[in-house]
């Protein structure tokens, strides 16, 4: 099924996430996470993709078993910055035939160790929402794009960002997903100001559950996530303990799901980040709200 028909239906959605894993055990235990993620009946599943590395192939993998095998719609990810338009071209080509319709369009992170950007790079997620559509195939896909409540780390100012939102939306982004917040009011802003700015596709709030301080930490610092008070407090409190920092995770996260669903949001997608039994309790505590007729 197209994102862009469940996200109009008018009513409350809930999706998961899940990475291709790289090597080891956590490769060996990928069926499970697909088939316990699978078992939360979410909305629908996205697969990330490793931009440039080996993990790349496995996203069309992962997605067309969620779909062939275990029946939830799929969302692969799909970056453009270590590829060429016909390694991009070949991918979609691949997607689409595998019967991949829904792709979230990223440029990915910059990579160190290349002479960014050169001519037959693409510089930005619009060009390749741009060079999607114009794929054979290409306008029947669903196409959403990443967007950034607090700005994207590497924009200076807010409304360029947002200008530069507005962009991927006129290339042919149906809907968007949003980075983590934890603080639900720069949400609430965030859609004002899209709103104002005529972005009026649907727009999916992406909640990560914090279940270690170490790792959320880190992400802070890298994509520029502001960390509230209230959660640093949690993270202080509770940040050497693993089960109660995992338990004030799920709770947090829970809260601001509520709070979301409370205010009008629809869409929730949980950065299940492989651990579907983190999401298996969130919405366990959510159920009724979720899933209001069962
Ligand atoms: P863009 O939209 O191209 O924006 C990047 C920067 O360029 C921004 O600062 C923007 O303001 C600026 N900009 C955009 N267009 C223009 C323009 N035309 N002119 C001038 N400036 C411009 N990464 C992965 O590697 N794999 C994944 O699977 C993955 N999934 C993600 C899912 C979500 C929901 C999110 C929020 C992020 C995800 N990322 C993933 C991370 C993402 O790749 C990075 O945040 C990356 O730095 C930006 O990607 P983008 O598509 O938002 O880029």
């Amino acid at each position: 099924m197209k994102l862009s028909q469940l996200l109009t239906q008018g009513r409350v959605t809930v999706s998961c996430e899940l990475f291709p894993p790289k090597t080891g055990a956590a490769l060996a235990k990928v069926e499970d996470v697909l088939r316990d993620t699978a078992a939360l009946a979410p909305d629908f599943i996205s697969v990330t993709y490793g931009a440039g590395g080996s993990t790349s192939k496995r996203t069309l993998e992962l997605a067309a078993r969620l779909q062939d095998v275990y029946r939830v719609p799929a969302l692969a990810h799909l970056t453009c910055v270590s590829s060429t338009r016909d390694q991009v071209a070949d991918m979609v080509e691949r997607l689409q035939a595998a019967g991949i319709e829904n792709i979230l369009a990223l440029r990915g992170d910059i990579p160190q160790d290349t002479s960014f950007p050169s001519p037959e790079h693409y510089h930005y997620a619009n060009e390749l929402i741009s060079h999607i559509r114009s794929l054979p195939g290409g306008t029947d896909l669903c196409i959403g794009a990443a967007c950034y409540p607090e700005g994207h780390v590497e924009c200076p100012h807010f409304y360029t960002d947002l200008d530069n939102l507005k962009r991927k939306v006129d290339a042919g982004a149906d809907f968007l997903t949003t980075q983590m917040f934890f603080d639900n009011d720069v949400l609430y802003r965030f859609l004002f100001r899209a709103l104002d700015k005529g972005i009026t596709v649907p727009i999916v709030a992406g909640i990560m559950p914090v279940i270690t301080v170490q790792q959320i930490r880190r992400s802070c610092e890298l994509s520029g996530t502001v960390m509230p008070p209230r959660l640093q407090g949690i993270a202080d409190r509770f940040g050497d303990d693993p089960a109660a920092m995992r338990q004030a995770g799920i709770a947090y996260a829970t809260e601001q799901i509520l709070d979301l669903i409370a205010h009008g949001v629809e869409h929730i997608h949980i950065y299940t980040m492989n651990k579907p039994e983190v999401a298996a309790k969130i919405m366990d505590n959510l159920s009724c709200i979720l899933r209001p007729h069962g």
